[in-house]
C-alpha cells in the first residue's frame, strides 16, 4: 500500500513519522510539499523580533526522510483523481514540481490512502495592499519574519535617534484567525522595545478582528487561577494597560497603503490610522486544489468547502450560534472518499468557536476558529494510528476517534523572550469547542482551563520549541515526546 502525505507542516510531517514506524516496510509513506525544510512555526515570533534565526527555527526534511525511509517529492499537490480515470484504475494526484531541476513540470502519484495536510493558504489578496509583497510585514513563514525583523532594527535605530514611530500589529481583515500570533509579536515587539530602552517613543497599536481582547477565535474563556476565576478578557485586557498597549477591537482592516491603514468597526465606524511599522497577519482560505471524478467531471465543490477547506466528517449545515453543538466538529477527518483524510488546518471546520458578529454596515468581522500546533499534531498520530488499523484490517472504517470538542489544548503566549526578564502566558482549555450541554456555566471544565503568566512560561516555551525540533528529527525515541 502506499500512504501519501500532502503537506510536511505539523499535522503532516507528524503523521508521516509515525506512518512510517507504524507500517512495515512492504508499505510505503511518501510525503509530497513544495519546501525542503520543515519550519516550527510558533517560533516564527521570536525570528521576528531578532531572537533567534531562520536556521534555528528549520531544518532540511530529504536527509530525515532518507534516512526514515520515507520517499519525498518536492512540489504542490494541485489536483485529486480521488477515482482514477479513464487511463488509471488506482487514485492519483496531480503534483506541480517545485524543485529546480524539474520546477513547473507535472508528475502523478497513485495512493491507496491520501491525508491532506497541507495547512493554510495565506489570502494576503484579501486585503488590498496587505502583505510583504505590499505595504505590510507577516511573521507566518521564516522568511517573512527575518524581514519583520529587519523592519524592526531600522524602527528601533529611529527610536534611539529621538524620533517617534508607531507600530501597528494584529489582524489584516475581518475574517482572520490565530489572533494569538499577534498577541504575542505585540508582547514581544513590546519587550524588544523596551530591551532597547526606546519603548517611550514608541506608540504600540494592536488592531483585532476579536469583538474584544482575549477572544482569541475560540470565544474566549474563564480562566481558574490559583486564587479565582477569571475572564479571559480581564487576563488580556491587563496585560495590554500594563505595557501600554493600545487594543482596537472589532475591527476589520479594508486596505493597507504605504504607512496607512483603513480600517471599519464592528459600530460601523470608518478610520484610518497612520503607521511606520505595520505587521499585520492574512487571513486564511484552504490551499486551493481541483478534484475529479473517474468520468473527468469537477467534483472540488463536493470534496471541499467555499473557502477551500476539506470537507470530513463534521456537520455542515448551517445554523445559527445558539444551534451549535459540540457534536459538530469531526472525530475521525475521513471525507466523503474512505481514503482520503483532512487534518490540521486543511480540515474545513463546521462552524466558528467565536460567536458571529457584524458591522452595522453588515461587514462580517470576527475570527475565524483556529486550530493550532498541539490539535494538528495529535491529529496526525491519530490518522497514522486509523490508517495503519485500516490497513490491516481491510476495513473502510476509521478506527480511531479525536475530536476538538473533546480535547484540551495547552498554549504558552511568549510576551517577551528573555531567560531571567522574560515572561509568557500559559493557557490550557479543556475542551477547545466548548460544549454547553456538558459544561452549562462556561462551555469549558474549569479544573482544566487555567492561566497564569510569569518567567516559568517563557523557560516552558524554549523547552518546547527545542523538544518538539528534536522529534521533528526524529532522533533518538521520538516518539516518546508527545505531541
Ligand atoms: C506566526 C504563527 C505563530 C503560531 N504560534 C503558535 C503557537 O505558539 N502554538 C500553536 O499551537 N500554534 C501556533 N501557530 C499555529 C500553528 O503553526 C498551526 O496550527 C500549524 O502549523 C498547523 O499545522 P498544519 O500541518 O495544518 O499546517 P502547516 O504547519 O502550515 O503545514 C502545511 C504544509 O503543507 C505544505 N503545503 C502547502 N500547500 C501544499 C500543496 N499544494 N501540496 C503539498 N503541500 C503543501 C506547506 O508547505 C507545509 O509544509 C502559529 C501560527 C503562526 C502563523
Amino acid at each position: 500500500m502506499r500512504v501519501v502525505v500532502m503537506g510536511a507542516g505539523i499535522s503532516g510531517h507528524t503523521s508521516a513519522l509515525y506512518l512510517r514506524r507504524l507500517l512495515s516496510s512492504e508499505h510505503e509513506v511518501h510525503v509530497v510539499s513544495p519546501k525542503t525544510k520543515w519550519n516550527w512555526i510558533p517560533s516564527n515570533i521570536w525570528v521576528g523580533v531578532g531572537e533567534m534565526t531562520e536556521k534555528q527555527v528549520s531544518f532540511e526534511l530529504p536527509p530525515i526522510y532518507q534516512k526514515q525511509g520515507i520517499n519525498f517529492t518536492q512540489g504542490n499537490g494541485i489536483a485529486i483523481f480521488p477515482e482514477g480515470d479513464a487511463t488509471h484504475s488506482s487514485p492519483y494526484i496531480k503534483i506541480q514540481h517545485t524543485d529546480q531541476s524539474n520546477l513547473n513540470s507535472e508528475s502523478i502519484l497513485e495512493y491507496d490512502f491520501l491525508i491532506n495536510a497541507t495547512g493554510p493558504k495565506l489570502n494576503f489578496e484579501a486585503t488590498p495592499g496587505l502583505g510583504p509583497d505590499h505595504h505590510s510585514l507577516s511573521v507566518c513563514t521564516a522568511d517573512h519574519a527575518i524581514h519583520a525583523s529587519q523592519k524592526l532594527q531600522e524602527i528601533i535605530q529611529d527610536l534611539k535617534k529621538g524620533q517617534h514611530r508607531t507600530l501597528v500589529i494584529g489582524m489584516g481583515h475581518g475574517l482572520c484567525t490565530c489572533e494569538g500570533a499577534a498577541f504575542e509579536y505585540v508582547f514581544n515587539v513590546d519587550h524588544l522595545l523596551r530591551q532597547n530602552g526606546v519603548r517611550e517613543n514608541a506608540k504600540l497599536i494592536f488592531i483585532t478582528n476579536e469583538k474584544e481582547v482575549g477572544d482569541f477565535g475560540v470565544g474566549g474563556m474563564w480562566l481558574k487561577t490559583p486564587e479565582f476565576i477569571t475572564s479571559g478578557k480581564l487576563f488580556a485586557e491587563s496585560l495590554f494597560e500594563e505595557r501600554g498597549i493600545e487594543a482596537i477591537c472589532g475591527a476589520h482592516v479594508k486596505l493597507v497603503e504605504n504607512k496607512k491603514i483603513s480600517y471599519e468597526q464592528l459600530d460601523g465606524t470608518f478610520h484610518d490610522l497612520e503607521f511606520d511599522f505595520a505587521m499585520l497577519l492574512p487571513p486564511f482560505t484552504g490551499v486551493h486544489f481541483k478534484a475529479f471524478n473517474s468520468d473527468g467531471s469537477e467534483i472540488t465543490d463536493t470534496l471541499f468547502s467555499a473557502n477551500r477547506f476539506m470537507k470530513v466528517d463534521a456537520n455542515y449545515q448551517a445554523k445559527g450560534f445558539d444551534e451549535w453543538l459540540a457534536e459538530d466538529w469531526p472525530k475521525t477527518y475521513q471525507t466523503s472518499y474512505p481514503n482520503i483524510f483532512a487534518i490540521g488546518i486543511a480540515f474545513a471546520p463546521p462552524h466558528a468557536i467565536s460567536k458571529p458578529q457584524k458591522s452595522t454596515n453588515g461587514t462580517p468581522i470576527s475570527p475565524a476558529p483556529p486550530r493550532t500546533g498541539m490539535p494538528s499534531a495529535m491529529m496526525g498520530k491519530m490518522i497514522a494510528r486509523t490508517i495503519k488499523e485500516m490497513i490491516e484490517t481491510r476495513s473502510k472504517k476509521p478506527s480511531r476517534v479525536l475530536s476538538l470538542a473533546e480535547i484540551g489544548a495547552a498554549c504558552i503566549a511568549s510576551t517577551g523572550a528573555h531567560m531571567t526578564r522574560g515572561s509568557a502566558a500559559s493557557i490550557t482549555m479543556f475542551p477547545i469547542v466548548p460544549d454547553y450541554k456538558k459544561y452549562p456555566k462556561f462551555g469549558r471544565n474549569l479544573s482544566l482551563t487555567t492561566g497564569e503568566i510569569g518567567l516559568a512560561g517563557h523557560w516552558l516555551k524554549k523547552l518546547l520549541h527545542y523538544l518538539f525540533i528534536y522529534k521533528a528529527k526524529a532522533k533518538l525515541f521520538w516518539w516518546m515526546i508527545p505531541e
